[in-house]
């Protein structure tokens, strides 16, 4: 039952599969087209044959010896030239497929949800992007020209031999049902393997992505070894699934081979046979043969198809469930230009999975435009969760939140988060020049005076300008010939030149020490200037100026006031004001 779910969905793939070589038809065309005149020229080769032998040599016929030569030349000119045609048109009818295949799944990308990202890592993505569609157009490639020219071929061959003599040519259709049977039995065979190779290739890749990325983490950890062990393990895994299908491969060759000569020898005992013998000329026999042999390569590209094909199945399945994901829901229909800043949480409660616990529950507060309200709590507290459902990086399971009395989820995605900057811990740096790091997602050219403006007042302009080339000096990737407090001061000119109404700071300083904090910290004060601004900070010195401040413990709000308010009540708030005053 489970083979045969199997077959129907490898059907619909390729159905899929053909809608993008739809556009590409008249190529197809000319391709399928061409395929058809290299058969035949095939079949022309092997019945050259027959005049060859009966007329050159045997009855030595002066037009004949003549013609020969030149008919040669003539088949293997216009084979060449459909052989050229064939290969060129469906390579670039599968680079074409690449293309959109990869620009679509890209785009994909660009739209799904941040739950999506929380369950793949960004090496299986990138195994997927980079490899399995090559392989969709590998074996899609072949998969054509098998089954179209070398059935053709084999087609061709086989009715001249059938002209020839037909018994002979019965005996071997005989073979036919065996081979046809071995290459069945070794095709499922073939498919489970390549689903493996995938998976482990996508192992390969994530888990060297890790090192590459975390190299400073291993170096430091000394963990060279661990990991050297991990990859060992995925890599074994990788060559064990490759060497399993190098096994089928290569037994299934001989195999078949074996059954066509067994065949062969048949046809060459009977045709020797002296009642036989008189029937049959050496023209004949020959061309017979010849035509025997011919079909031998076609047959073999048969079986090797399979491997390709199950291969290209495999593929396309991950290629197109990555296509098939849900994009972020964007249903809200209603637009807002500019929000005044007023925020509201009615009764939220979350959770990452319907089936795991609540990590936010029954919260509700209340914060008005250009006010700043921040989030204390232990770590694992809910603080992040909390603030990413406002830009809506997912949606809460229960309750609403209000902008500007506005449930959010009524609003466009792109009109809500156009009213919200965020600067977290981790600041991502685009590969690219400060001055366009700064500018990133301004939909206009933004003036040099007003990046200037922007850096000074991010107090990142005297650093700026004391790089060789200024706001044209290259970041490197993510930003790494810069220090953690540059970073810092860059994506705080970024949030002042974007200008929005709402501000989300998520433990932006906590990777700074206090001297290069104090330095930021009149940065983000001009930042959280007339903005409403959601301040998560684990030094709690710099939230006391804060209008609200929310204690939160395991998901809840347990404590809410001013600084004053909250340290006078000498409970929570207090006790976590205590530790870090003893801290320090
Ligand atoms: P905080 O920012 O206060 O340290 P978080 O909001 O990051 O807390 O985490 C709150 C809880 O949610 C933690 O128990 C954490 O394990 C869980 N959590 C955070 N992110 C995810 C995620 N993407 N998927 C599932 N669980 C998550
Ligand atoms: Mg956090």
């Amino acid at each position: 039952m489970k083979q045969i779910a199997n077959e129907m969905s490898a059907v619909q793939l390729y159905k899929r599969l053909l809608t993008y070589v739809k556009p590409y038809w008249l190529v197809f065309g000319a391709v399928i087209l061409s395929m058809l005149v290299y058969a035949g020229s095939e079949t022309a080769m092997a019945a050259l044959m027959k005049p060859l032998m009966d007329g050159s040599f045997v009855e030595k016929d002066p037009f004949i010896i003549k013609w020969i030569p030149i008919a040669l030349i003539v088949i293997f000119i216009v084979r060449g030239i459909a052989n050229f045609l064939t290969t060129y048109g469906l390579g670039w009818i599968a680079r074409n497929v690449i293309m959109t295949l990869r620009s679509e799944m890209f785009d994909r990308l660009l739209t799904l949800p941040a739950s999506f990202y929380d369950k793949s890592t960004s090496g299986q993505l990138m195994s997927k992007l980079l490899y399995d569609v090559e392989q969709v157009a590998d074996a899609a490639t072949d998969a054509i020209l098998v089954l179209v020219r070398d059935t053709l071929t084999i087609v061709g061959l086989l009715a001249w031999m059938i002209y020839l003599n037909g018994l002979l040519s019965l005996i071997i259709l005989l073979t036919v049902p065996f081979i046809g049977l071995l290459v069945y039995k070794i095709s499922s065979r073939f498919r489970r393997i390549s689903k493996t190779i995938q998976d482990s290739m996508g192992d390969v890749s994530h888990t060297s992505s890790e090192v590459i990325e975390g190299h400073r983490e291993v170096k430091t950890f000394g963990s060279q070894q661990y990991e050297a062990k991990r990859f060992d393990k995925v890599n074994q895994l990788n060559r064990r699934q490759r060497m399993k299908k190098i096994a089928t491969e290569a037994t299934s060759q001989p195999i078949i081979e074996l059954i066509a000569v067994l065949g062969l020898a048949v046809v060459i005992y009977l045709a020797t046979l002296p009642q036989m013998l008189d029937q049959i000329t050496v023209g004949t026999f020959i061309s017979f043969i010849t035509a025997m042999f011919m079909i031998l390569t076609p047959l073999k590209r048969l079986t090797k198809l399979n491997s390709k094909l199950q291969a290209g199945i495999a593929a396309a399945d991950s290629v197109f469930t990555m296509l098939d994901q849900q994009p972020e829901a964007d249903t809200g229909k209603q637009q807002l230009e500019r929000a005044r800043g007023d925020i509201r949480f009615q009764q939220v409660g979350f959770q990452y999975n319907a089936n795991s616990r609540k990590v936010l529950d029954d919260i509700s507060f209340e914060v008005k435009a250009g006010q700043t309200i921040a989030f204390v709590g232990h770590s694992g507290s809910g603080k992040t969760t909390l603030v990413s459902l406002l830009p809506r990086f997912y949606s809460p399971t229960e309750g609403q939140i209000f902008i500007d009395e506005m449930d959010i989820s009524d609003l466009q995605l792109l009109d809500l988060r156009k009213q919200i900057s965020l600067v977290n811990q981790q600041v991502i740096l685009f590969n690219d020049t400060i001055a366009n790091n700064i500018t990133y997602g301004q939909k206009e050219v933004v003036a040099e005076e007003r990046i200037i403006a922007a850096a000074k007042a991010a107090h990142a302009w005297e650093f700026i300008q004391k790089l060789p080339e200024g706001l044209q000096t290259e970041v490197g990737q993510n930003g790494v010939l810069l220090s953690g407090g540059q970073r810092q001061r860059l994506a705080i000119a970024r949030a002042l030149l974007r200008d929005t109404p709402i501000l989300i700071l998520d433990e932006a300083t906590a990777s700074l020490d206090s001297e290069a904090e104090r330095h930021i910290q009149s940065a983000l004060e001009n930042l959280m200037q007339s903005r409403t601004t959601l301040v998560i900070a684990h030094r709690l010195s710099t939230i006391e100026k804060a209008d609200i401040i929310v204690v939160m413990h395991d998901g809840r709000i347990v404590e809410t006031g001013t600084h004053q308010q909250l340290i006078s009540k000498g409970d929570h708030y207090a006790e976590l004001h205590r530790l870090q005053f003893q801290q320090q």
